[in-house]
C-alpha cells in the first residue's frame, strides 16, 4: 500500500491511499494512519495521469537528437542553423547531418539543393519539415538516397517518407536507448500513456522494449496497413494487453487519407487562395473502406488521418458506410454540417491543440475564408464530439500541458487568442487528456503539480512544474 499525503484534490486537502495499483481510499489529510510507502505532496495539486493520443515515438526519440529548425525564418536561415549544428555534433565522414522541424509556409526564399550545397558542401544533409510531409536534401544526401537527378532537392510526401523511414536505420539497441530517454522526458511532464502512431511495426518494437524491461509509459501500439493482415491473423484487438504488465496494448489501425496544411496537401472543398489546387487525396473511399471494414470486423479500431474539410467529410462518410466507430486524426478543417457527425457516428476527434497556435498564421494565409472552422475545438465539443488531445510529436512537443494551454488560451505568444470563441475550459481540456478520475476504485495513474492548473495563466499552464508521475501507484518520475 502506498499513500500520497497532503494532496489537493477539488480544493480539499486529502490523503490518497493506493492498493494493487488502484485508489483504495481518499480521506481528509491526516485522518487515517499511513502505509509504509509515503509521498508527502505538501499541498500540491493532484490530477489524473496525462495521455498523448498521437505520437510518433521513434521520430520523437530521434528528434531530441536532431538540430532544431523551428526558429528558422527562411531557407537560408535554416541552412545556417544546420551549419552551426554541424559544429556542435561530432559526425564521422559521410555521416548524415539531420535537421528537424522547419515550417516553410511563409518563407520568402526557395529550398534548393544548390543553396544547401553552398552552405554545407562536405556532409550529407537531410532537413525534415515539422509536419514530416517534406524534406530538403543537399546533393550529397540526394545521391545517398538514390535521388541523384532530383530537380530541386525538396522531396514531398512518399519520396520524403522514403527518406525519413531510412533515417531510422540505427542499431535496435541504440534506438531503444534513445526511446527510453524520450519516455523518461515524457514522464517528467506528467505523461502516463501514449498512442504510438510511428510508421513501423509498433507491436514488434514495443514488444521487444517491454521484454527488455521498459515500464515508463503505457503504450497503445498503432498498426499500419502493411502490418494489418498480420495483426488480424494474430487475432489482435484494440485494447488487448500484449504482455504481463498490461502497460502495452494493441492500438488502432492508422491510415492517412490526405496531406497537411503546411505543405498545402490537406484535401479541401475549396482551392487554396489564388490557385485551383485543392490539395491531395492520397487514399480515397474505395480504397479506404475495405481496410476499415476488415480492421473493425476483427476488433481493431480505425484511426483515420484527415486534415482538409473534404478529407474529413470523406472519412466521416466512410465511417458511416462501414458502420463502425473509431478515431479521426487531426480534424483541422471541418465543414459546418460535419461537426455533429463525430458524435452521431461515435468517431472521436483526435486533435493536436498546439498546432493551432503554431499554424495560426499559415491557416490565416491558406484558409483565410474558412479559419472560423479550423482547429475548432469548441464547435466539436458543442456538437458532442469526444476529443482526444495529442501532440503528433515530434511535430509539436510531447507535453500535454502545452496542448491544454493551447486549447484553453489559443495563443502561444503575446498576441490575443486566435478565434477566442473556440477556447475550451481547463476542465474540458483536462478531460481530453486523461483516461481516469481521482476516485475510489480508479486506476492510480496520477500526477502532482506545483501550481493550481485551473487558475493558471497561459504561460503558467504551459510550463506547469510536475513533481510526481505515477502509473498504477508506481512512481515513473519524482522531483519530490
Ligand atoms: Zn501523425
Amino acid at each position: 500500500m502506498t499513500t500520497l499525503k497532503n494532496a489537493r484534490v477539488d480544493g480539499e486537502l486529502v490523503d490518497v491511499h493506493i492498493e494493487h495499483g488502484r485508489i483504495a481510499a481518499i480521506s481528509p489529510a491526516g485522518s487515517k494512519s499511513y502505509s509504509d510507502e509515503q509521498f508527502d505532496l505538501e499541498g500540491r495539486w493532484l490530477v489524473p495521469g496525462l495521455w498523448d493520443h498521437h505520437v510518433h515515438f521513434d521520430q520523437q526519440a530521434l528528434a531530441l537528437r536532431r538540430i532544431d529548425l523551428s526558429s528558422a525564418k527562411s531557407a537560408k536561415g535554416a541552412a545556417l542553423v544546420m551549419r552551426e549544428g554541424q559544429k556542435r555534433i561530432a559526425l564521422r565522414d559521410g555521416e548524415l547531418l539531420i535537421g528537424h522541424g522547419f515550417r516553410d509556409g511563409l518563407w520568402p526564399d526557395r529550398m534548393t539543393f544548390e543553396l544547401l550545397d553552398s552552405i554545407i558542401p562536405d556532409q550529407p544533409v537531410v532537413m525534415v519539415s515539422a509536419d514530416l510531409h517534406c524534406s530538403w536534401l543537399n546533393s550529397s544526401a540526394l545521391a545517398k538516397f538514390g535521388f541523384n537527378s532530383h530537380p530541386t532537392g525538396l522531396l514531398q510526401e512518399d519520396d520524403s517518407f522514403l527518406v525519413t523511414s531510412k533515417l531510422q536505420v540505427h542499431s535496435e539497441q541504440e534506438l531503444d536507448r534513445w526511446v527510453s530517454d524520450a519516455a523518461i522526458q515524457a514522464a517528467a511532464r506528467g505523461v502516463v500513456g501514449v498512442t504510438d502512431m510511428e510508421m513501423t511495426d509498433n507491436i514488434a518494437s514495443w514488444g521487444r522494449r517491454f521484454a527488455n524491461g521498459f515500464d515508463t509509459l503505457r503504450i497503445q501500439a498503432g498498426i499500419y496497413r502493411q502490418d494489418l493482415d498480420a495483426a488480424i491473423s494474430a487475432g489482435h484487438k484494440t485494447g488487448e494487453p500484449l504482455e504481463a504488465s498490461g502497460l502495452l496494448t494493441v492500438g488502432p489501425f492508422k491510415i492517412l487519407t490526405d496531406g497537411s496544411l503546411n505543405t498545402r496537401t490537406a484535401y479541401c472543398v475549396d482551392p487554396y487562395p489564388g490557385t485551383d489546387d485543392r490539395g491531395l487525396l492520397t487514399v480515397g473511399p474505395s480504397e479506404l473502406r475495405p481496410l476499415m471494414k476488415a480492421a473493425s470486423e476483427s476488433g481493431i479500431i480505425p484511426a483515420v488521418h484527415a486534415i482538409g474539410d473534404e478529407a474529413n467529410r470523406l472519412v466521416l462518410d466512410s465511417f458511416e458506410a462501414v458502420g463502425c466507430g473509431g478515431r479521426l486524426e487531426h480534424a483541422q478543417l471541418v465543414l459546418p454540417e460535419d461537426f455533429k457527425r463525430f458524435a452521431q457516428l461515435k468517431v472521436a476527434a483526435s486533435v493536436q491543440p498546439e498546432h493551432e497556435v503554431d499554424d495560426r498564421d499559415v491557416a490565416d494565409r491558406y484558409w483565410p475564408d474558412r479559419s472560423d472552422r479550423a482547429f475548432a475545438w469548441r464547435s466539436l465539443v458543442e456538437a458532442g464530439a469526444e476529443l482526444l488531445f495529442g501532440s503528433d510529436a515530434p511535430v509539436a512537443h510531447l507535453d500535454p500541458w502545452r496542448a491544454m494551454a493551447a486549447a484553453v488560451f489559443r495563443t502561444g505568444d503575446e498576441r490575443e487568442a486566435w478565434h477566442p470563441e473556440q477556447r475550451l475550459s481547463y476542465s474540458e481540456a483536462l478531460k481530453s487528456s486523461v483516461h481516469s478520475n481521482i476516485e475510489e476504485g480508479e486506476t492510480a495513474d496520477l500526477v502532482a503539480v506545483d501550481r493550481e492548473p485551473e487558475s493558471s495563466r497561459a504561460d503558467e499552464l504551459r510550463t506547469m512544474p510536475v513533481a510526481l508521475t505515477m502509473i498504477a501507484g508506481r512512481a515513473t518520475f519524482s522531483a519530490l
